[in-house]
C-alpha cells in the first residue's frame, strides 16, 4: 500500500485518471462498476470517444481517394495514426505498420500471406504452451495445409516457459517461432527478446503476439528484433476493430498479397494486376478509418500518461491484489510466474468459476471466467476453467479490496 502511494505521489494520480473514463462512473446491480476485465477489452478515454464522434460529426469521409477536403481530412487524421504507431512501436518506417482487424487478424494476415509461400511439407513452425487460440490456429490451419508440423514450448507449474525446451525444439526445420509478450491466462511476461534471438540463430522467422502487452509497457521492436509483432486497439484504450500488424519491411515485400480489392492495387486489367507499396500492399477495401483514427487518440492517450507509470503502477496493483487474494482460503492462483503483468487468473476449491463470477457481478465487479481463448493452458493446469481478474491502470486497490471481499463472501455461500 505505501508503495502505491509513493507511485501516486510520484505523478500518477488514478482518481484524476479515472475521470477520463465515463463508463466507469456508473453503478451496476445497484454498486458501483469494479471493471476488472481489462484483457478482454479495456475501457475508452474521452479522448477517444471524442475522436470517434468528430469524425463522424465533422470530417467523415472515405480515405486515400478522395480530392474533396472531407476526404483530404480524414484520409490526414488516419495516417497520421499510422505515424503516431511508428513512434509508439519504434518501428523504422511508417510502411511497416499494416492496419488490420485486431491482433488474430494480423496473425492470421502473416500465416495466411508468409506461409502460403514460404511454408513447405515438413517444415516446422513453433508456438508456446500458453498461446491464444489466435496464436495457435492459424498456424495448425498452415501446417493441415502444407503438411508442416506444429511444434510446442512447454511451460512449468509457474506458468514460465521452458527455454531449454524451447531450444531443443529448434532446428533446421523450424520456420517460425510464433509466442505472446504477454499471456493472457497466466499474465506470464515472456523472454521474448531472447525468444526472438533464439529463433533467428535457428534460421526461423519470429511473430510476437503483443495483445496483452502493449497496453501494460513500452515496446520497441527493433530493440526486440522482432520480424512480426501485432496488437489490437481495443486493449490499449481505443476502439474495436482496429489493430496493426508491424513487419519488417524487407519480409512485407516479399509476401504476397493478403486479401484482394480496392487501395491494394496499383493497375488492373483482365490480365494482370499490380500491386501497391507498402503498407496498402495488405490493406485490401474501405478500412475501419474512425477506428484507425480513434487508435490515433488511445496511443496519444497512454503517452500522456506514460507506459513507465502505467507499468510501474500495475506493477504496485498486481503485487497488492496478489496478496489479497493469497488471504483467501482454498483460493489457488493460476500463474505465478516470477515476470507478470495485470492479471489474476485463479480457482476456488469446490466452486464453479462460472459461479464466481454470476455472484460478483450482482456486486457490479466484472471479472472474466472460462477458458479465455487459450484451452491448452486450462489443460496444463487440470483445470477446466478459472477466474480471471485483469487490472488497468484505471484500476484501485479498492476496487481490489472489494474483489477480495466478494470472494470471501462467494466462498461463505458456497461453503
Ligand atoms: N492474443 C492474446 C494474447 C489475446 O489476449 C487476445 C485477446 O484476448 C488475442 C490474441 C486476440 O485479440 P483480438 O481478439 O483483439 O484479435
Amino acid at each position: 500500500m505505501s508503495a502505491l502511494v509513493s507511485t501516486i505521489q510520484a505523478g500518477f494520480d488514478v482518481e484524476k485518471v479515472r475521470g477520463d473514463f465515463p463508463v466507469l462512473k456508473q453503478k451496476v446491480h445497484g454498486k458501483p462498476l469494479v471493471y476488472l476485465d481489462n484483457a478482454a477489452t479495456s475501457q475508452k478515454p474521452l479522448a477517444v470517444i471524442e475522436a470517434i464522434r468528430k469524425f463522424y460529426e465533422v470530417d467523415c469521409a472515405n480515405i486515400h481517394r478522395g480530392v474533396h477536403e472531407l476526404s483530404q481530412r480524414s484520409t490526414a487524421a488516419y495516417e497520421q495514426t499510422r505515424v503516431k504507431v511508428k513512434q509508439f512501436l519504434n518501428a523504422r518506417t511508417k510502411n511497416e505498420l499494416i492496419f488490420v482487424r485486431g491482433t488474430t487478424e494480423g496473425i492470421n494476415l502473416v500465416a495466411s500471406s508468409w506461409g502460403r509461400k514460404c511454408v513447405k511439407s515438413g517444415d516446422e513452425i513453433v508456438v508456446s504452451g500458453m498461446e491464444h487460440h489466435s496464436n495457435i490456429v492459424p498456424w495448425q490451419i498452415l501446417c493441415e495445409e502444407k503438411g508442416a508440423k506444429l511444434r510446442v514450448i512447454p511451460i512449468d507449474d509457474r506458468g514460465e516457459l521452458l527455454m531449454e525446451e524451447y531450444e531443443k525444439l529448434l532446428g533446421p526445420r523450424t520456420r517460425m517461432v510464433a509466442v505472446a509478450h504477454v499471456s493472457n491466462a497466466l499474465g506470464t511476461v515472456n523472454p521474448v527478446r531472447e525468444i526472438v534471438e533464439m529463433a533467428h540463430k535457428a534460421g526461423a522467422l519470429a511473430l510476437i503476439d503483443g495483445a496483452q502487452a502493449a497496453p501494460h509497457m513500452k515496446v520497441d521492436v527493433q530493440a526486440l528484433d522482432a520480424d512480426f509483432y501485432a496488437f489490437s486497439g481495443h486493449k490499449l484504450f481505443g476502439p474495436t476493430g482496429v489493430g496493426v500488424l508491424y513487419g519488417k519491411s524487407k519480409l512485407l515485400n516479399a509476401m504476397p498479397p493478403y486479401q484482394g480489392g480496392g487501395d491494394m492495387i496499383r493497375t488492373v486489367t483482365f490480365e494482370k494486376t499490380t500491386y501497391n507499396d507498402l503498407p496498402y500492399k495488405f490493406e485490401a477495401g474501405t478500412p475501419n478509418i474512425a477506428g484507425g483514427i480513434g487508435l490515433g487518440a488511445a496511443v496519444d492517450y497512454v503517452n500522456r500518461i506514460g507506459l513507465d507509470k502505467i507499468g510501474a503502477y500495475e506493477h504496485e496493483l498486481l503485487a497488492y491484489g496478489t496478496e489479497a487474494l493469497s488471504q483467501i482460503g482454498g483460493l489457488r492462483l493460476i500463474g505465478t510466474a516470477r515476470q507478470k503483468a495485470a492479471v489474476l487468473s485463479f480457482v476456488m476449491e469446490g466452486i464453479h468459476p462460472h459461479d464466481i463470477g454470476t455472484v460478483l457481478d450482482r456486486m457490479g465487479i466484472a471479472v472474466r471466467t472460462g477458458h479465455h481463448c487459450a484451452q491448452p493452458v486450462m489443460d496444463r493446469f487440470g483445470v477446466p476453467a478459472t477466474t480471471r481478474a485483469s487490472l488497468a491502470f484505471y484500476n484501485t486497490t479498492a476496487e481490489i479490496d472489494a474483489l477480495a471481499a466478494g470472494l470471501t463472501k462467494v466462498k461463505e455461500m458456497f461453503a
